[in-house]
């Protein structure tokens, strides 16, 4: 037993001494150097991260495994869930801007026509291009693959501008709205010049290049209570009417009449006014539109002021104040001398006349009742400062039927009356 338990003692002193070697070997930072063998000394001389590599061959596959799923782990587990709740935050964007990007998208003739608008704007009225960054965040939302962009697509594809109920033609017309320029002839004049006309391009195929001013009587709020000079020179009124003869002021807009039906004639020159509109943009001229809606801060004068400026005829709509349904007419200019004689009527007044002819002769042929020879001369602001072919028309009076079928019938002869002013007999 003896001998058996010294040789068991001597193997397992051999065994000790042997693993504490190995031991000193592997996790020892400097082993002795006794015990590296001329391999571990050829790695000691490499350099360190060569020594983790080549020294523990079985060791490599877990440090190349962890860096790959480091790899994988940081675009899934960081970034791509920190994206994901800005994609369901989007969706409640887009709930919010399509109802008010509806509106003023519409507003806007095309997205394509946005730079050239906001190139010929009032800086001062930089509302609309506000608007547009709105409008372009859009893109945003289209890329969004939800059912939604589809919606927005056709919002950008409609244009129609909601000033005018019949958008009808619309689609096809650029707008653009106009500076007021102080240095403009007889613009000193002027007392209310706050709002801006819209000039409509016509984007027929056979547009003419002629702007007609479609000026829609009366619609200036508190304007009765402004005065403006008769006459340029300051000389006085030679006929009588809503100005008594021989004032030098007139009132710069007066309020104008109303039917029997309640209707106020501002309303109904505005609805022909539109009517008329839509007709010349088809036909291809573009149109000054003076008044749009109920109210337009533009006296007479600037009214005046503008379609010299802008258009190349000036027609101003109206029915008169007697209750006869006397018929259609057109103010011309008074046989007066001295009128006639005074600057800008002196240069302008046969162009005056002659284009009341005209429309008087278009719409005698769409049929409309005529009120005696269809001219009643009358001295008015718009004619005293008007350097373009200019008319004011009294469509009837506060008897006429005013309804949509008979100012459409009525638009149509005055559209008849512009070419016939334009082209003459032989054409259109
Ligand atoms: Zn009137």
């Amino acid at each position: 037993m003896k001998r058996k338990v010294l040789i068991a003692s001597i193997v397992f002193s051999f065994c000790m001494l042997t693993a504490c070697n190995l031991s000193q070997g592997i996790f020892d930072e400097n082993p002795i150097p006794t015990k590296i063998s001329d391999k571990d000394k050829d790695i000691k001389e490499s350099d360190d991260s060569d020594l983790v590599v080549t020294s523990m061959p079985t060791e490599p596959i877990e440090p190349t495994e962890m860096s790959e799923i480091t790899n994988i782990l940081e675009p899934t587990g960081i970034i791509e869930p920190t994206e994901t709740p800005e994609v369901t935050e989007i969706p409640k964007i887009t709930e919010i801007i399509e109802p008010t990007v509806m509106h003023e998208v519409t507003e806007i003739p095309g997205p394509t026509e946005i730079p050239g608008i906001t190139e010929i704007l009032n800086p001062t009225e930089m509302v609309e291009p506000t608007e547009i960054p709105e409008t372009t965040d859009m893109p945003k939302v289209t890329e969004i693959p939800t059912p939604e962009p589809t919606e927005t697509t056709e919002v950008t594809g409609t244009p129609e501008p909601t000033v005018s109920p019949e958008p009808t033609f619309t689609e096809y017309i650029t707008k653009e709205k106009l500076i007021w320029g102080d240095d403009w002839k007889y613009a000193d004049y002027s007392k209310i010049h706050t709002d801006t006309p819209i000039l409509y391009y016509s984007n027929s195929k056979n547009r003419k290049n002629i702007v007609v001013a479609v000026n829609a009587g009366h619609g200036t709020s508190g304007g009765g209570k402004v005065k403006t000079l008769c006459h340029p020179d300051g000389s006085s009124k030679v006929t009588g009417g809503s100005t008594a003869k021989g004032s030098t002021y007139a009132t710069a807009v007066s309020s104008g009449t109303s039917f029997f039906d309640g209707t106020s004639e501002a309303a109904a020159n505005l609805s022909i006014a539109i009517i008329l509109k839509d007709m010349l943009l088809e036909d291809g001229y573009d149109v000054l539109m003076i008044r749009e809606s109920a109210d337009v801060q533009l006296d007479n004068i600037a009214r005046t002021v503008y379609s010299n400026q802008y258009a190349d005829c000036h027609i101003a709509l109206h029915y008169d104040s007697t209750e006869t349904d006397k018929g259609f007419f057109y103010i011309g200019v008074p046989n007066v001398s001295s009128y006639r004689a005074m600057e800008p009527v002196a240069s302008h007044w046969k162009q005056h006349n002659a284009l009341g002819e005209a429309l008087l002769a278009g719409v005698r042929e769409a049929g409309i009742k005529i009120c005696g020879n269809g001219n009643i001369p009358l001295d008015l602001t718009q004619t005293s400062y008007s350097t373009i072919p200019s008319i004011d028309v009294e469509i009837g009076d506060r008897k006429s039927d005013h309804s949509e079928a008979k100012q459409r019938k009525v638009a149509e002869g005055l559209l008849a009356g512009i070419n016939l002013f334009f082209f003459g007999e032989s054409e259109e």
